[in-house]
C-alpha cells in the first residue's frame, strides 16, 4: 500500500474523534502535537453524534458539544470541525464517518489519521468493522502520562500495524474531572478555553443531583 511518506503530494488529514463533553486543553494539545509530529495538513474535529457505547442520558446534547468544540478551535487556522456525525441519523460509527470522508477528496490524494484516546483504541475490537477502520486510516492512540501503551500489543496485527501511540503530558486533564468540578462548584479555569468555560455556565451544563 502506498503511504504519505512515500508520496509527499499525498495530504495527511487528522480526524479528531471524541465525545468532547466538554472539550479541554488536553484535546487541543493532543491535536496540535499530532499536527506537528505527524506532518498533518489539518485536523478535523468530529464530535460524536449518538455514541454507540454510551447511555444517551449521560451525554450532553450534541449541539452543545459541537458549539463548545467550535468555540475551542476557532482561533487555530489548521483546526476545522465537522457536523458529519452530529447531523447523521442513528448511532455514530467511526467506519461510516471515514467511509463518507473518503468521498470528499480525490481518490488516493489523502491519508487519514484518526486521533482518539488510548482507552478508546484499546476497545476497538468492539467497534463496527475495526479492520476496515485500520485499512482506511492510521489510528493515533493518545495517552495520558502513566498509561501503558504496551497494551496495544494485544491487538491483532492487522489493526496494530496502523496504530501510532502518542503520549501527551497535558492530557492529565479529563472531561470527567471537568464535569465533576462544575457539579461541585469548583473552578475549571485554565482547564478549558475560557469561551468553553463560559458556555458551560451559560447553559448550566453538568449539574446532576446524583453527581458525576
Ligand atoms: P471515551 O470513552 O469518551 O474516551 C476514552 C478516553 O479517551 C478518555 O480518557 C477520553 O478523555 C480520551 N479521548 C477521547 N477522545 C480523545 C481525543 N480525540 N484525543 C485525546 N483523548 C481522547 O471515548 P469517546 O470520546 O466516546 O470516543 C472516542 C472516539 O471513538 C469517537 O470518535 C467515537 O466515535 C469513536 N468510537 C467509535 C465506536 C464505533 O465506531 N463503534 C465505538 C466507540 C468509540 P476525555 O474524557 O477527557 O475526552
Amino acid at each position: 500500500m502506498s503511504t504519505a511518506s512515500q508520496h509527499p503530494h499525498i495530504r495527511r488529514i487528522g480526524v479528531m474523534g471524541g465525545t468532547f463533553d466538554p472539550i479541554h486543553y488536553g484535546h487541543l494539545v493532543a491535536a496540535e502535537e499530532a499536527y506537528f509530529s505527524l506532518g498533518l495538513a489539518e485536523v478535523l474535529f468530529v464530535p460524536t453524534g449518538t455514541p454507540p457505547h454510551k447511555d444517551r442520558g449521560q451525554v450532553s446534547a450534541a449541539e452543545d458539544r459541537y458549539t463548545m468544540t467550535l468555540l475551542a478551535t476557532v482561533d487555530n487556522p489548521h483546526f476545522k470541525i465537522s457536523r458529519l456525525e452530529i447531523d447523521r441519523e442513528g448511532t455514530s460509527h467511526t467506519v461510516d464517518t471515514l467511509r463518507e470522508m473518503r468521498h470528499w477528496y480525490a481518490p488516493g490524494s489523502v491519508v487519514f489519521y484518526f486521533i482518539t484516546g488510548l482507552d478508546a483504541v484499546l476497545d476497538i475490537l468492539n467497534w463496527k468493522e475495526p479492520e476496515e477502520i485500520a485499512a482506511f486510516s492510521k489510528i493515533v492512540a493518545v495517552s495520558r502520562p502513566g498509561y501503558n501503551p504496551h497494551r496495544l500489543e494485544d491487538l491483532p496485527s492487522t489493526i496494530r500495524r496502523s496504530v501510532i501511540p502518542l503520549e501527551i503530558p497535558l492530557l492529565a486533564i479529563s472531561s470527567t474531572e471537568i464535569r465533576r468540578r462544575v457539579n461541585l462548584g469548583r473552578s475549571i479555569r485554565y482547564l478549558a478555553p475560557w469561551p468553553v468555560e463560559h458556555y458551560i455556565y451559560k447553559k448550566a451544563l453538568y449539574h446532576r443531583k446524583d453527581g458525576w
